[in-house]
């Protein structure tokens, strides 16, 4: 039985090459836990196999720059050359329908989140070494060696940021990275402030024997 009515925002970040979507992908094929993942808008040109609308929205600089004005994302940021931002109407629609939602977003976005939705989950995934990370940049073998440096020096700068969330999974293995974050999003609807209102609702017509 759910006390805790409402969906969660559950907000996963790590720097580049740490395993995000494998780990995320990983979550949502699990059948006894419902999520929805909140696809992104961005500037960066599609990556062979990325499908427009399913991996993220893929619009032009002029396009993002637009929708800001309109005031149309609940978090962007610039990350690297490129924007990249959560579409607001679409997150607030899954919530109000009691969905969890998860953002895979980066942490200057993450930390806008924070602001504006601080009951949100912050969760962020590293690496187990830091030389893992750099073999997977080397190895995902989608990017030239500009961008992989410049990704491995931003990601250099992303992992002190980890005192910002409130968890910290390592990405060991696939496996149990999304075990440990299917039990904290378990243990966050058990939390007091989400499951009182649910609580009083059993205890309302209580009487003593
Ligand atoms: P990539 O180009 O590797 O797909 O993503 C680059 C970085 O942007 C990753 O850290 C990814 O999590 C982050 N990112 C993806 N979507 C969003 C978003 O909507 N907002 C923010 N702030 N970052 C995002």
């Amino acid at each position: 039985m759910k006390l805790d009515k409402k969906g969660l925002l559950i907000v996963m970040s790590g720097p580049s090459g740490v395993g995000k979507g494998t780990v995320r992908k990983s979550l949502f094929e699990r059948t006894d836990h419902d999520m929805v993942f909140s696809v992104s808008m961005t500037t960066r040109a599609p990556r062979a196999g990325e499908v427009d609308g399913v991996d993220y929205y893929f619009v032009s600089k002029e396009e993002f720059e637009k929708r800001i004005q309109e005031g149309k994302f609940l978090e962007y940021a610039k990350f690297i050359d490129n924007y990249y931002g959560t579409p607001l109407d679409i997150v607030q629609e899954k919530l109000d329908a009691g969905e969890e939602v998860v953002l895979e977003i980066e942490v200057q976005g993450a930390m806008q989140v924070r602001k504006k939705c601080p009951d949100a989950v912050f969760i962020f995934i590293a690496p187990p070494s830091m030389k893992s990370l750099y073999d997977r940049l080397l190895l995902r073998g989608t990017e030239s060696a500009d961008v992989i440096k410049a990704r491995y020096d931003k990601a250099c700068k992303e992992v002190v940021m980890a005192d910002f969330y409130d968890y910290i999974v390592v990405n060991d293995t696939v496996e149990n990275a999304a075990d440990k974050i299917l039990a904290i999003v378990r243990a966050e609807h058990a939390k007091l402030a989400r499951c009182i209102d649910g609580y009083n609702e059993i205890i309302k017509d209580r009487k003593a024997k």
